[in-house]
Formats: structure tokens, sequence, C-alpha cells
């Protein structure tokens, strides 16, 4: 299948809709949170009667100046709604207000490992309702759709990227990336199984070597990063065939069946006079103020590369500090870890290892678990004075998840501090070189390799708990004597 790879060049470029995490809608006052019993939360407004009027959200503005400054948009001065006439049963008024030639986000990228990828604009819009299909199928039988207006009026905003991209690989760290930023800075929670961020991907091909484009198939209903992927090199291949046998591919929306894992086609695809755009005339154009955008900038939280530089310069590795910002909760955590005063590299080596494999195991989040930050870097805190040694604070680590004990105290119950006065030592060593006559005069003959055979003997006795620079050094003597 592959072999198209080196004859044709995939050409992407996506639509990505999120979810704004506000209280209420975008131009209704009632809530918008998900998977509440249908249709309790709807209105006037949302049930689109004759004679009300939309009021504009401000959070929504809000949050959507502070995904364009994070995405290095330009928020114009003022930007307008229009309506964009669609019928669907789920669509009570007829149209969709959206943001159609002048929008609130214009230009802007996002980094990904290799190049950046142009973002062309970013609307805000309201969501549909939801029609749900139930009964048997059949022509005239039980089958039939319920609609479900609880989403209708959520506010999205969408975020067009440009066609820059060349793999489903780097369309999939875009997303991540996105998702990742959207996050971060607050306005999104990026769940795309739960559907508050959504993709459209545009996808074409192209002999390599050819600049311009191929026409485009829009494929909707990829809900996940491994449909994204697959549906990707499926429309590759599809097209290329379609090309190698002399065919044309067509201008088209395509759904993506994710069992199934092919595209099929659902609609012949609109052109923006289809929809009949024109300004809404119920709401303002709106103006931004430059103190507006610059009141949100200094609001603006520490995103997701800057946070991975921050950790770099504290000695994590790249790769170390990836892991941790890819999961936010994470991150926070290591941020309250790091205030503490403790040594970065090792605080990021025990949550990446022994903490990470606990929570896997027990499916809990950080938060969740019984591990407390004030606890996490009080045992650091032993570790660093050289009470405990690394083993026994990875044993410990675990002890804590599970108990919630404090770390002092654990380890003065089980009597775990390092033993580091030299009378306490010397007798231990003194015992084994005393029973182990063989092994002496075999050190003594020559063989320095049985050093370690000491030691092991040493710390078996003391069950790891020996000071090693200590028990090293009495050894020595011991031996030489
Ligand atoms: P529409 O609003 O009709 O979907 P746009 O011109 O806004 O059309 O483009 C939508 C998306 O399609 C953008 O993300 C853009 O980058 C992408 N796109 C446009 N042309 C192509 C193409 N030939 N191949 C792949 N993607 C494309
Ligand atoms: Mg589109």
């Amino acid at each position: 299948m592959s072999d198209y790879k080196d004859k044709y060049e995939m050409v992407i470029g996506l639509e990505v809709h999120a979810q704004l995490k506000t209280n209420t809608k975008i131009f209704a006052r009632e809530g918008c949170e998900f998977g509440r019993d249908p249709n309790t939360e709807t209105s006037t407004v949302t049930l689109g009667m004759p004679g009300v009027l939309p009021v504009l959200n401000k959070e929504c503005v809000n949050m959507a100046i502070l995904t364009g400054l994070a995405l290095h948009s330009e928020i114009p001065n003022r930007c307008k709604f229009d309506r964009k006439q669609y019928f669907y049963p789920d669509l009570p008024k007829g149209y969709q207000i959206s943001q159609y030639d002048e929008p609130i986000c214009q230009g802007g990228w996002i980094q990904i490992s290799n190049k950046k990828i142009g973002i062309t604009r970013a609307h805000l819009e309201e969501d549909a309702g939801k029609l749900v299909h139930a009964g048997a199928a059949g022509l005239y039988g039980s089958s039939y759709s319920l609609v479900d207006l609880n989403r209708a009026g959520t506010p999205l905003l969408e975020i067009v990227s440009e066609p820059d991209m060349r793999s489903s690989e780097e369309a999939r760290e875009y997303v991540e990336n996105l998702r990742s930023i959207l996050r971060y800075i607050g306005v999104c929670d990026g769940n795309l199984e739960e559907g508050s961020m959504r993709a459209d991907c545009n996808i074409s091909i192209r002999p390599i070597g050819q600049k311009e484009f191929g026409t485009r198939a829009e494929i909707k209903n990829v809900n996940s990063f491994r449909s994204l992927v697959r549906a990707i090199e499926y429309e590759f291949v599809r097209q290329a065939e379609i090309l190698e046998e002399g065919g044309k591919v067509v201008q088209e929306t395509r759904l993506w069946d994710d069992n199934a894992g092919i595209t099929s086609s659902m609609r012949g695809k609109e052109d923006a006079h289809d929809y009949r755009y024109f300004p809404e005339p119920d709401l303002m154009p709106l103006e931004i103020s430059r103190e507006w955008v610059e009141e949100i900038r200094a609001k603006m939280p520490e995103l997701p590369n800057e946070k991975m530089e921050r950790y770099m310069s504290k000695g994590l590795s790249e790769y170390d500090a990836s892991v941790l910002v890819a999961q936010m909760d994470m991150a926070m955590y290591f941020d309250e870890l790091l205030k503490q005063d403790v040594d970065a590299k090792t605080a990021s080596n025990f949550l990446m290892g022994e903490v990470a494999a606990f929570l896997k195991e027990e499916k809990l989040t950080i938060a969740e678990s019984k591990l407390t930050v004030e606890n996490f870097a009080k045992l650091l805190g032993l570790l660093k004075k050289g009470t405990i040694s690394n083993n026994i604070a990875k044993a410990l680590i675990v002890d804590i998840l599970n108990t919630g004990k404090d770390a002092q105290v654990l380890v003065e119950e089980k009597g775990l501090s390092v033993i580091s006065d030299e009378s306490s030592i010397l007798p231990i060593i003194q015992k084994i070189v005393a029973s182990n006559p063989e092994q002496v005069a075999a050190y003594k003959g020559g063989k320095d390799k049985l050093f370690g055979f000491f030691v092991g003997q040493a710390m078996k006795e003391t069950k790891g708990r020996a000071n090693p620079q200590m028990l090293n050094k009495l050894l020595k003597e011991e031996l030489d004597k």
C-alpha cells in the first residue's frame, strides 16, 4: 500500500472545533454541561422562538482572545457575526450564528517538531443540537430520531489551519499540540472521544514535485488520534488509486467509519455561497479594544512549550520534560513539588517511575492518590540528607501511595534510616571478615574482585541500610590490616 508514497504527496489542512469551557451558552444563559437529561438545558433563544434575541457571552470572547494570543494570531479591532443557513432538525432556527469574513482571530501558527503549521483563522460559533437515532431500521417501520437540544448553542471556537501538513504524523502532532495548548490555557478540555474537540480533516494528494494542490475531500467523524491517522492513510490510498486509474478526485464531504476502517461519501461539498451567509442583524459587530487584549495577555498562563523549556533548564531531559508536560495533572503536581525546593531530576525520576507505574496499575490520577506534595517533598528531603538510601526511598514511595503515611514516621517505625556511625558498622565488618577466612586470604592474594563479596555480605546484614561510603572505607581498612 505504501508504494504510492514515493509517487504522491499528501496535503492536509484541519478544521478543529473546540468546545469552550464556559458555564453558559454562547448566546443564551442556560448551562451547557455534558450529560444532562435531554432538553433540560434549553431556552426560548436556543429553541429559536420568534422575537427573542441572542446576547453574546463575554467569557466566550475572552477565551477566544486568549486562544488567539496563544496561537500567535492577530486579534483585529473588530469582528462580526454572520448567519450560516442550514436545514437540520437539530437546528430550530434554520441557521447557525458563526463568523464568516471577519473572524475574531486571524493568522498564527503552531509549532510541531519539524516545522510551524500556519493557522488561517479562528472564529466563534454556536453548536447544533444532537439527533439520537432510535428504533429498528426500516423505511416506514419503527425507526425514528429524537432531538436533544442541550448542545444547541454551546460555544465553539473553530480553528482552521493552513494546508501545511504532509503526513498523518504531522496532522496528529498538530492536533496533539493544539489540544495541549487549549488545555493549558483552560479554554477546552480537549476530549476527542466526548466530542469536546472535533477535527474535520481536509486531504488532497498531488504527484511529488507538483506545485498545485489536488482536489480535496473533507473527512468528518474522526474522534480519536488513532482514527485521525487511519482515516488519512485510508484516504491517501483511495485518492491515489483514483488517479492511478486516470480518474478525478471529487470535492466532497466523506464520513469516516471507524469499524469498517473506510471513508464513504456523505454529500457533495457545499461552497460558501450555498449557505447564503449574511451579517447577523441581531448582534452588533464586536469592537475589541487593545486594552482588552492586553488585559487578557497579562493573564496568559505558562504554555506547554515554555513549561518544557523550564523543566529542561532544571536538568530534565527533553524526553522526560515532554512526558510530564503531556499529562497536565502530572505537570501541575510537579510544579507544586518544585515549589518545595526539591531536586527536579530526582523528583521527576520518582514521578515517572514508581509513581506513574502505581497510578497506572491502580487506575488513579495523581490528584486522587494518597501521595501529597508535602509528603513527597519530605521523602525527597530524607533522601537528599542521606537519612535513607535511594532503594529505600523507592520502596517507601510505594508504601506512601498505598497508605498515605508520613514519610518521616515510616522511616522511624520501620527503622529504615541509613546507618552512618562507625561503631555500628565496624562490628558487622569484623564479624564478616572473621567468619570468611578463605575469602580473606584469596583477597589478600590478589583477588580484588572479592571486595564486592564483602560489601554484599555487610549490606545483607544491615538490610541495605549501611552508609555505602563508610562501609567501603571501614572494610578496606579492616581487610588491609
Ligand atoms: P471550507 O470552509 O469550505 O471547508 P476552507 O477554504 O476554509 O474551506 O478550507 C478548509 C480547510 O481545508 C483548511 O484547513 C485548508 O487548509 C484546507 N484545504 C484547502 N485546500 C486544500 C487542499 N487542496 N488540500 C488539502 N487541504 C486543503
Ligand atoms: Mg470546512
